[in-house]
C-alpha cells in the first residue's frame, strides 16, 4: 500500500488510488507497460537484481509495473500483505496448490466448488499423490472428521456457486489452524467489496478476476492473496518458475474494474435480491437459492460475513426439459457459462459448468437437472423480469 494510505482509508479510496506509483511522465491514469524485460545500468546491477539482493524489475513473467499496481491495489482491498496476479482464476488455484503442496499431502475441499477446480483436484492433484476428501461446505463436523495428520489445505468457496451455501469462515479457520493446515477461500463471487475472508482468519484468498473484478466480461485473470511468508515465497516461486502470468494489458483493465467494484457489487446485489424475491412467486419455480433471502437457512451467517449478498441467484424447475425451455425462451439474457458481467447471464449448470463432474459429485454439490443459474447483471431490472417471464410463459403454454 502506498504510504499515503492507512487502516482508516476507505475501501472506495483504495480501490481508486492504492498501488499507483506515478512515473516521471506524471500520468494521471495508470500506465500500461508492455515490455517483456528491463534494462540494467551495469552487469553488477543485473546480477544484484537476479540474485534478489536488489529489488526491481527483471522480467515480466514475474515483475511488471502494471501488474504490480494491480497486485498492490487488490492487496490493499483484501487487507493482505501480498498479492500474486495470475493469468486466470484456475492459474491462481493451481499456483496455490502446486506452490504449497507436496506428494503425500492431503486436501479437504468443499464439494460445492467451481467445476473445473474439482477437475484440477481429481485429474492432477491425485496424479501427484495428493489426497483429496470432499465434504459438505456447511457441515463443520464433516470437515472435522476428514482431518488427517497430513492435511495441509482446507479449500472452499463461500457463497457456493451456484447454490449460495455459506461456510463459517472463522470456525473453519480455527479448525485449520488447530491442525497446522491453511484455510484457502475462493472469494470470486463476493470480491473484497462484499467479503474479506482474511478478517475472519482465512490464510489465503483466491480470485478469478475474470468475473466481477473485470465486471464486463473482457479479460482472463486471477490472484492469490495472503502473507509474505506463504504467498510471497511458495506461490510466488511457482509463478516465477511455471509462468502463469497476468498480462499488463489485462492488469490495466482489472485496475479500471476495481475502481468501480463497490458500486457495481452493490448494484448487482440489489438487482439479484429483487430477482430472487420475484422468482419465488413465479409459476413452475420449485425453489430459489439466494443467501440474501431471509428464508435462506444461513441468512444470519451471510449477513455477518458479507456486506452484501452478491449477484448469483439460482432456481429449480421441475426437470431438465423445463429448465432448458426457460433458458431457450429468453431473448436478452446471455446463454453463457460466464458470470460477474454487467450483462445478465443464464446457465444450466448440470450440462455445462458442472457437466464434467461425476454424478456423485454433482449430487453432493446439489446440482440437479432442473437447476438454472443466473448471474444478475446491471440492465434495467424490469427488462430482466420481462425476459425471464417469456420462459415461464413458454412452460405454461
Ligand atoms: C470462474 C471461476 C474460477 C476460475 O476462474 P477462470 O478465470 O475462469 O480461470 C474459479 N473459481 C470461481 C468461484 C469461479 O467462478
Amino acid at each position: 500500500m502506498s504510504n499515503q494510505f492507512d487502516d482508516e482509508t476507505g475501501f472506495e479510496t483504495l480501490a481508486i488510488r492504492a498501488g499507483h506509483d506515478r512515473t516521471n511522465e506524471g500520468e494521471h491514469s495508470e500506465a500500461i507497460f508492455p515490455t517483456s524485460s528491463y534494462v540494467f545500468k551495469s552487469a553488477a546491477e543485473a546480477a544484484a537484481r537476479f540474485s534478489g539482493a536488489e529489488s526491481g524489475n527483471i522480467y515480466s513473467r514475474f515483475t511488471n509495473p502494471t501488474v504490480r499496481t494491480f497486485e498492490k491495489r487488490l492487496a490493499a482491498l483484501e487487507g493482505a500483505e501480498r498479492c500474486i496476479a495470475t493469468s486466470s482464476g484456475m492459474a491462481a488455484i493451481a499456483a496455490t496448490f502446486f506452490g504449497i503442496l507436496k506428494s503425500g499431502d492431503h486436501v479437504i475441499s468443499s464439494s460445492s466448488i467451481f467445476g473445473v477446480t474439482n477437475v484440477l483436484m481429481e485429474n492432477f492433484l491425485k496424479k501427484m499423490n495428493i489426497e483429496v476428501t470432499y465434504v459438505d461446505l456447511i457441515d463443520i463436523h464433516s470437515w472435522e472428521k476428514a482431518i488427517q495428520d497430513n492435511t495441509r489445505i482446507l479449500f472452499l468457496e463461500t457463497p457456493s456457486n451456484p447454490l449460495g451455501d455459506i461456510a463459517d469462515i472463522q470456525a473453519l479457520a480455527d479448525l485449520a489452524h488447530a491442525n497446522d493446515a491453511l484455510l484457502v477461500v475462493d472469494n470470486a463471487l463476493c470480491t473484497p467489496a462484499l467479503q474479506k475472508p482474511l478478517k475472519f482468519g482465512a490464510d489465503i484468498v483466491i480470485h478469478s478476476a475474470t468475473k466481477f473484478i473485470d465486471g464486463q466480461g473482457r479479460c482472463m485473470g486471477g490472484a492469490v492473496l495472503g502473507t509474505e511468508d506463504v504467498v510471497g515465497t511458495d506461490v510466488f516461486a511457482f509463478l516465477r518458475t511455471a509462468g502463469p502470468t497476468m498480462s499488463p494489458f489485462n492488469a490495466w483493465v482489472f485496475l479500471k474494474g476495481l475502481e468501480t467494484l463497490k458500486l457495481r457489487m452493490n448494484a448487482h446485489s440489489a438487482n439479484a435480491l429483487e430477482i430472487a424475491t420475484w422468482l419465488g412467486k413465479q409459476p413452475g419455480v420449485v425453489k430459489v437459492h439466494y443467501c440474501g433471502l431471509k428464508s435462506h437457512a444461513q441468512y444470519d451467517l451471510a449477513s455477518k460475513q458479507q456486506s452484501g449478498f452478491g449477484g448469483i441467484v439460482s432456481f429449480e424447475m421441475k426437470d431438465k426439459e423445463a429448465a432448458w425451455k426457460v433458458i431457450d425462451a429468453t431473448q436478452m439474457l446471455s446463454i453463457t457459462g460466464n458470470l460477474g458481467d454487467t450483462r445478465s447471464t443464464i446457465t444450466h449448470p448440470a450440462t455445462t459448468t458442472h457437466g464434467r463432474l461425476t454424478p456423485e459429485l454433482q449430487a453432493a454439490a446439489g446440482i440437479n437437472d432442473g437447476l438454472i443459474r443466473l448471474s444478475v447483471g446491471l440492465e434495467d431490472i424490469d427488462d430482466i423480469k420481462v425476459d425471464l417471464q417469456r420462459g415461464f410463459s413458454a412452460i405454461q403454454s
